[in-house]
């Protein structure tokens, strides 16, 4: 059977039901996509599962949910604290933490970073279509952008500091969970004041990804590499 085009539609799917989607879904379907009456595609909409639905129409007006292809998975809470650094690297950053299985991103100043600006709408759509093209079932939820100081003291789990200097090879006892995260510095690291600060922070462990300076975007796939080999699913 051909792969089913994945895509997210924010709203509520069931088994058997008939969908009127928004004008603008409709569009992109016939339009964009050129589905057609009969074609068939997978569904999501991050809270009931995947589901094969079928297009009734060819103005893709219509469209009638046939099966369910995959439950929605345990809710997980793995949050990735990114140093906001330049657009293109950032969106990289965006999307790769997606691809990984990030559920909450926040986008983190610090004394070096240089932007505070997040367009939320646009990075919205860059999540959704990640999300879509890696077959997740989940939209990584974008948060408002803070400052490091303010996050890291109200964190409630663990954060893994990606931290070039400080050394903490990730090891085996170095266990990741739900509600944990790990945090990226910006293109220029973090300032001394903010590395003592972070080592003073009970709730931050230090962690190393080798001994090479990596660029922050390739430090979160790295970092989020071996978050995911020592996580321990809740
Ligand atoms: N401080 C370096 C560059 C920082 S790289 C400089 O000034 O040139 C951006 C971020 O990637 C760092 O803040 C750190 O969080 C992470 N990172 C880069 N290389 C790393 C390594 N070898 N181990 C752990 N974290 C690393």
């Amino acid at each position: 059977m051909a792969k089913l085009k994945q895509l997210y539609i924010d709203t509520p799917l069931s088994l058997g039901g008939a969908l009127n989607p928004p004008k603008e879904v409709s569009r992109r379907l016939s339009r964009v996509l050129r589905q057609k009456k009969g074609d068939k595609l997978a569904l999501f909409n991050g809270k009931d599962g995947l589901f094969e639905a079928e297009i009734m129409d060819d103005s893709c007006k219509e469209i009638h949910i046939n099966s369910i292809l995959k439950p929605q998975p345990k809710p997980q809470e793995v949050y990735l604290l990114a140093c906001l650094v330049k657009k293109d690297a950032m969106d990289r950053i965006y999307r790769q933490a997606t691809e990984f299985g990030v559920t909450d991103i926040i986008p983190i100043m610090s004394d070096y970073t240089v932007s505070d600006k997040v367009n939320e709408e646009r990075v919205t759509s860059l999540l959704v279509e990640a999300a879509e093209q890696c077959e997740r079932l989940t939209i990584p939820k974008l948060h408002k952008a803070s400052h490091l100081q303010n996050i890291i003291p109200e964190f409630g789990g663990k954060v893994f500091w990606c931290a070039e200097h400080v050394g903490g090879k990730w090891n085996a006892e170095n266990h990741s969970k739900s509600g944990d995260a790990l945090l990226v510095g910006p293109e220029g690291g973090f300032s001394s004041s903010e590395r003592n600060w972070l080592k003073s922070c009970i709730n931050v462990t230090p962690v190393g990804l080798g001994n090479f300076i990596l660029r922050a975007d390739t430090a979160v796939c790295a970092g989020l590499s071996r978050f995911f080999e020592y996580y321990e699913q809740s």
